[in-house]
């Protein structure tokens, strides 16, 4: 008999990224764009690494494209040794914007693969996964 998986490790938020984690909990998925130039960010930052301008609105992202993958054969804690190998993809966002996440377990990345979020509800934190739409 085996020892249950421990929980993940949670994310812990600051002032930039406290909207974003509060986002995942109620199932939107919400990023910065920059109030001068326009451009989306991530991760949250407190200025735009384009223009400098300080400060964000914040918009929602419903759906993306995969960019880019790589797949974990090794995982970084112990409560996803069960779920190796898994895949983080790179995905630009509809609207702009590249942000990373996990690919649902099973799902294979492909360039341009059309995907949206998922929200997988942890004890404390809700993590952000993307599917195939
Ligand atoms: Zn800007």
């Amino acid at each position: 008999m085996t020892a249950p998986a421990p929980e993940p490790v949670p994310p812990v938020p600051d002032a930039d990224s406290r909207f974003y984690w509060e986002g995942l909990a109620s199932e939107r998925l919400l990023v910065q764009a920059c109030g001068r130039c326009g451009r989306r960010r991530f991760p949250p930052m407190p200025s735009c690494p384009y223009c400098a301008a300080v400060g964000a609105v914040i918009r929602e992202a419903a759906a993306g494209t995969v960019y880019s993958w790589v797949t974990v054969r090794r995982a970084f804690q112990a409560a996803f040794e069960a779920e190796v190998p898994y895949t983080i993809a790179t995905v630009d966002l509809d609207g702009g914007g590249r942000i990373v996440a996990r690919l649902e377990p099973g799902e294979a990345a492909s360039p341009g693969l059309r995907v949206r979020p998922r929200f997988v509800h942890h004890p404390g934190w809700t993590e952000l996964r993307f599917h195939p739409e």
